[in-house]
Parts: structure tokens; sequence; C-alpha cells
């Protein structure tokens, strides 16, 4: 035990809960405060009765064996389940296998517009010479390259603009390795294996995970406090004292802090200096609608998840829930669960479109999808920290708020996607989090190097 030691965690999301495991393994008791009545954060599954939603669409998968022995440790062999990714993208009407495959692009919109988009790729190409990925490039530079303008117009232009809400000249590509897939261009007409392309997930969602998490810290006497958000974190430059909402206060030698990082710069006290205020307050978030809806009717829809980029959708993905796992909804449901997903700004009027409205919505696009719009059950989950949004101004002024948190308070530990205002996935949320507690036992390790790798995170990744 490290009866010294008493350290607190902002946050019961992917980040802070693995940072709470961590520290009980070392032998230190934290305390762990969540805004939330749930643990899971953004990966939480929200339920009503026996229906679940899933409000992303999380796929489980790593290259770090360390995270995928805790994924082990924390759920048995038989809560997982291995499901093949199968997701396509829906243009004209056409259902197109998405990663792009070159025998799909040939052939499945019509020979005619196959050989156009190749002879664009291959213009593309050859303007570009041999040159590599140019990460100055913006997105639609990066996609034309990448792609070829025809077949980037017709399947990222239009995603681009509805999914991250701004024209993709404006947006830079640096994401774009780790999260598009190149075209396959391999001979075999078959979809690759389930080995090859698969993920894991857990039977009832991904907050089934840290449900668990959060019983294997009760079991270590850690209980996690809901409901308590932080509301302003004093430092005295030894200690620390954290308000929360429900007028608790708590003191710490340390802080891991999964909020988001311009929240938690306003809630320092005393008030860091105005430069540093000024850059953390423009840090901003796009915000996800996901509207889950049971269909009494059964439809054949062979795939995990469809994107939508053209204009008749007001959605830029459908999740098919019934195809994650059958256990989202009701034992023997027999009809189609959906999961439409909007993005939109805070300050957008879809933000603020209540359920009615959504659901008027929603009705629109199942037409468009040539679904009947008639509806059994209707949940919308808003997740108004959905997706940090970077760009280099904004990256530099992240590094800025870094340094100056090293310099200023070394004893409070930024972690997380929010936390480190990064565009991370679950494995790399947690990775920042074992790492930050590394260091507070004086390891010499930088969180802040976890995902700074440009390859496609695909690629390598560990399978069991
Ligand atoms: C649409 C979508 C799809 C995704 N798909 C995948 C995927 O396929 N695979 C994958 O691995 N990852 C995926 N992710 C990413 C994954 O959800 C995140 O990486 C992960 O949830 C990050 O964990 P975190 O703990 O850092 O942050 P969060 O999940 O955001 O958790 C932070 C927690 O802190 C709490 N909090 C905030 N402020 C305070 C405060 N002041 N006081 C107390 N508590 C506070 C929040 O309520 C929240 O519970 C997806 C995310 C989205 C939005």
């Amino acid at each position: 035990m490290e009866p010294s030691r008493n350290p607190v965690i902002i946050g019961a999301g992917p980040a802070g809960l693995t940072a709470a495991l961590d520290l009980v393994r070392r032998g230190v008791t934290p305390r762990l405060y969540e805004a939330t009545g749930a643990v899971g954060g953004l990966a939480s599954t929200r339920t009503q009765g026996d229906w679940r939603v899933d409000p992303g669409g999380h796929r489980f998968f790593t290259r770090s064996e360390e995270i995928l022995q805790l994924w082990d440790s924390l759920l048995p062999p038989d809560q997982w389940l291995t499901v093949r990714r199968d997701s396509a993208m829906l243009v004209d009407g056409h259902y197109v296998r998405y990663p792009l495959v070159g025998r799909d692009l040939l052939t499945q919109l019509g020979i005619g517009r196959g050989l156009y988009g190749l002879s664009s790729l291959l213009r593309s190409r050859a303007r570009g010479g041999l040159r590599g990925a140019d990460h100055s490039a913006s997105f639609r530079e990066w996609g034309v390259r990448e792609f070829g303008r025809y077949w980037y117009n017709l399947f990222f232009d239009g995603y681009v603009r509805k999914t991250w809400l701004a024209d993709p000249g404006n947006l830079t590509s640096d994401w774009a390795d780790q999260r598009i897939k190149p075209i396959g261009w391999h001979v075999r007409s078959d979809p690759p294996s389930a080995a090859q392309d698969s993920f894991r997930y857990p039977r009832l969602g991904p907050g089934q995970l840290w449900d668990a998490a959060a019983v294997a810290l009760s079991d270590a006497g850690v209980i996690p406090a809901l409901n308590s958000q932080v509301t302003r974190a004093r430092s005295d430059g030894r200690s620390w004292i954290l308000d929360l909402q429900n007028g608790e206060s708590a003191s710490a030698d340390a802080v891991f802090s999964s909020m988001p990082l311009r929240l938690l710069v306003e809630t320092l006290e005393p008030h860091p200096p105005a430069h540093i205020r000024a850059v953390a307050a423009a840090l901003k978030h796009r915000a996800l609608i996901t509207v889950a809806v049971a269909l009494p009717k059964r439809y054949d829809i062979p795939y995990h998840w469809v994107y939508t980029p053209g204009e008749r959708f007001h959605s830029g993905r459908i999740q098919n829930y019934g195809r994650w796992s059958a256990e989202l909804a009701p034992p023997d449901w027999k009809g189609t669960y959906l999961g439409l997903e909007y993005f939109t700004l805070p300050d957008e009027e879809l933000w603020l479109a209540d359920d009615e409205r959504l659901a008027a919505i929603v009705e629109q696009d199942l037409r468009a999808l040539g679904l009947s719009p008639e509806v059994e059950h209707i949940m919308c989950v808003r997740s108004r920290y959905a997706y940090p949004i970077s760009d280099p101004a904004r990256d530099k002024s992240v590094a800025l708020i870094r340094d100056w948190l090293r310099t200023h308070h070394p004893t409070l530990h930024p972690i997380g996607r929010n936390g480190m205002h990064r565009y991370d996935n679950q494995d790399h949320a947690m990775l920042s989090a074992l790492h930050s507690v590394a260091r507070y036992f004086g390891e010499d390790v930088d969180p802040w190097q976890v995902n700074t790798d440009r390859g496609f995170h695909e690629y390598g990744l560990l399978k069991r």
C-alpha cells in the first residue's frame, strides 16, 4: 500500500477507469469523480429496458499487448464477440464496400463510371509524381491524390463535409492516413476473411467492458462517485483541492483529468495566464447525436454500418446494430435495429432539436433509405464532446497548454481523448492513462507520445 498518496481522477470514461485500475494495481486507492450518472464516457452503452445503444459503433482493436491483456482481464472470453467488419458507402442507391476495393469501384457503379474513376485516379497520381503523402496538404488535396478526383468527390467530399462540418479544402489531412484505408487492389474476389478484417465487441455493447471495470474497482474498494462534476481545481503548488458541483470537495496529491482540456484550464485556480486561457478557449468539439430506431420490419442490410455521403441523407453514418450484437435488442427481436448518426456543432439548430424534431428527421432519412418509417422504439443519445476538433494551429495550442501545465502543475496529468484534446480511440486513451500513472510513479515516459504514429491504425493489429 502507498498510504501517502491520495490521487483524484476526473472522469470515469475509459481513460479514468484505466488510470484507477492501474493505481489500484500499484497499491494506491484513488478517488474517481464522474459528472454523469454512468461510467464509460463516450464508450458507455445507453439502455432503455432491453434496448441498448452504442453511441458510436465502438470497434475494439489495438496494437498494444498491454491493452489487450487489460480487456481480457475484465471480460471473460464468452462475453466477447468477434465481428467481421462489413461496411459500405451508400452512393446513388448502390452499396459500395468500404474500405474501397478496386474491383468494386470498377464494376459496381457501372463499367463506364468505373473506368472514368480509374482514369481520374491515374491522372491525379501522374500529377502527384512519386511524392509520398504530404501532411501539409488539405484533406481535399490528400483525397484527390489518394483516390483521384472522381472517386474522392463521390465518396469522401460530401461525407467529410457532413461529419467534419467543414470545407475539406480547409481541413488538414494529418489524420487521414491513420483513419482512411487506401484502395485495395488485390485480385482476389472474396472479401477478406474474418481473421483478416475483424474486431472484438462486448456482447452488451462497449459499456459492458467499462461496467466490468467499475465492478473490479469496487471489489478493490474504489467506487466511482457518479453525478459528481468537478467545477474547480485549486492548487497551492504542493497539493490540490477539487470542488464538486454537489458542494463537496476533495483533496489530492495529484490529479488525473479526462475532462475536456479547455474546461480544465477554465477550472484551474489560481487562473492560468491570459494567453493560456485564450488558446484553451479556442479548443472546440464536434457533437454527435445518435438516434437508435427499432423498425418492426426485417430488412436484410448486409453491413454493420453504412456511410451516407449523399445530400439526400441528413445522417452521416448508419449503424446496423443487429450485426454488431443481437443482444443490443430485446431477446427474440425480429425487426431491424439501426443507429443513425448526426454530426453537429453545439451552437447549431440540430444540437438544440428536441426528440420530436429528431424523430421527424429520422423519418425522412428512413424514407431516403427506402425503408418504412414505422418505428417501434426510438432513443436519442447526445454526445456533446464527441470529437475534439484539431488542426495544426490547435495542435500548437495544445502543446503550449501541455508545456505550461508541466512546468506549473507537474502533479496534474491530462489523460484521454478530450483530456489531451486528441482524436484518440479507446486503446490510445487507455495508454495515455497508463503512461500518466507510470509518470506519477517517477518513470520516464511521455503520455503525449501515445498515438503520434501516422500509419494506418488497423495495420498490425493484435488478434486473439
Ligand atoms: C462516434 C464515435 C465512434 C467511436 N468509435 C470508436 C471505435 O470504433 N473504437 C474505439 O476504440 N474508440 C472509438 N471511439 C472513441 C472512444 O469513445 C474514446 O476514445 C474513449 O471513450 C475516450 O475515453 P476517455 O476516458 O478519454 O474520454 P470519455 O469517454 O469522453 O470520458 C470522459 C469522462 O469524463 C467525464 N467528465 C467530463 N468532465 C467532467 C468533470 N468536470 N467532472 C467529472 N467528470 C467529468 C465525462 O462525463 C466522461 O464520462 C469513438 C468515439 C465516437 C464519438
